[in-house]
């Protein structure tokens, strides 16, 4: 079951400020705070990552369709690069980004590689590169996929964990990894789900090339696999480039999560989908439309699913979920007036139920009744008593400071 021990620390977390005097301390969630100083601006530098993939401190964050390689439920397996040299060729980074494109052949394929950044905080062996230093992590896909020699490495790489006794985290959502492998993973987990899903140029429907370290996918001119044939390299135009980038970038999703005050303080609104198990309630959550403010979003959400019309709303934290690419923006927002807090159902059918609980209830609940969504609540909750969320949740957080009477004063000073 999650421990609040899996939920980050604020950065900086004693550090006084005027913001932190006027809004409290800040709230981080799970799957947020990565270790990992990404240093974005050194993905397309090759040296620098042909150095880094070999040297020994460097870790494989390893996904195979997606589940990531454990030690144990709880921990991550991180590989060396011995262990993946079969698939990871020595000489990946040698050419430069531009002749990897210009020499691009859709007969040759590459595992998905992604560069997540340093840990500049691991003490032992570190590697160095100009200014930055510490061990340096990666993402790999050892998916059956791509040419026939691809595939055969990457059936080889796989054999030689599952000979170590090591296994792939069957779950539909990964919730049980300490805090900072939580974020690594997510990261990783993110990507390689977007560059798996974009192969292909949504533009011109031909193959796109992985660059910038797994963070972008290019639609190169020309394929030599054509000039093979006896045809021309020259591929047909594709608009992505003759604009100023050839490039497609990792997509984000925006999504609202709100916990809902009701006018006296006294009560917030939780709902339940089908698929939650008896008792089990959370905060309301959808899509953020185009063309729509976050607070637009948590007012719609909230009256097409509960038919209850929201006032004030502001935004209390956020939430990477790599399920697949979105971010949880999460809400706390209140009822001005008691005709508001009428509950109907019938304009989106998406919830099964929705209701007003009384704080004392949902303090009980926060108790002794959260769980991650399959597991069992724990040894002191009743049968028949409110269940919620676990903290590695941002509905969890957003509950807590909703019914949190120092969230709502005015002063943060005692909060800071
Ligand atoms: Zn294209």
């Amino acid at each position: 079951m999650a421990t609040n021990s899996q939920v980050p620390n604020p950065a900086h977390i004693e550090a006084d400020s005027m913001l932190a005097r006027r809004f409290g301390k800040e709230t981080v969630n799970y799957f947020s705070s990565s270790p990992l100083n990404r240093l974005s601006f050194l993905r397309s530098d090759h040296p620098f990552l042909s150095a880094a993939i070999k040297h020994p401190s460097t870790r494989f964050v390893i996904l195979k369709d997606l589940a990531p390689l454990t030690r144990s439920p709880t921990a991550l397996y991180l590989a060396k690069y011995d262990e993946v040299r079969k698939l990871v060729s020595e000489t990946i980074y040698d050419k430069s980004e531009e002749d990897i494109i210009k020499e691009h052949d859709s007969r040759k394929t590459e595992p998905h590689l992604i560069f997540l950044g340093v840990d500049e905080a691991s003490k032992q062996d570190r590697f160095t590169w100009k200014i930055y230093s510490g061990t340096p992590y990666f993402a790999l896909d050892v998916s059956e996929k791509g040419s026939q020699e691809q595939q055969a490495h990457a059936k080889d790489v796989v054999s030689g964990f599952e000979a170590q006794g090591l296994s792939f985290l069957q779950a539909r959502v990964a919730m049980t990894f300490s805090a900072d492998e939580a974020a690594i993973y997510a990261q990783a987990r993110a990507l390689t789900d977007w560059n798996t899903r974009n192969t292909f140029c949504g533009t011109c429907g031909h193959r796109t090339i992985s660059i910038n370290s797994g963070t972008k996918r290019s639609c190169p001119p020309t394929n030599l696999a054509l000039a093979a044939e006896g045809k021309p390299a020259e591929k047909p135009a594709c608009s992505t480039r003759t604009t100023l980038s050839n490039l497609s970038f990792p997509r984000t999703d925006p999504t609202i999560i709100v916990a809902v005050i009701s006018t006296d303080g006294k009560r917030i609104l939780l709902g339940r989908s089908k698929r939650f198990p008896p008792y089990w309630y959370s905060t309301l959550a959808g899509f953020i439309e185009p063309a729509e403010s976050v607070e637009d979003a948590v007012r719609r959400e909230v009256w097409e699913e509960a038919g209850v019309t929201l006032s004030r709303v502001i935004i209390h934290s956020t939430q990477p979920w790599p399920y697949p690419a979105n971010l949880m923006i999460g809400a706390i927002a209140q009822v001005s007036d008691p005709a508001h807090e009428v509950i109907n159902l019938n304009h989106d059918p998406e919830l099964e139920d929705a209701r007003w609980f009384e704080i004392e209830e949902v303090q009980e609940a926060l108790r002794v009744g959260t769980s991650g969504l399959g597991d069992p609540a724990g040894p002191e909750w009743k049968e028949g008593a409110l269940r919620l969320p676990p903290a590695t949740a941002i509905a969890n957080q957003l509950i807590q400071a909703a019914i949190d009477i120092d969230f709502l004063a005015s002063d943060k000073s005692a909060k800071m």
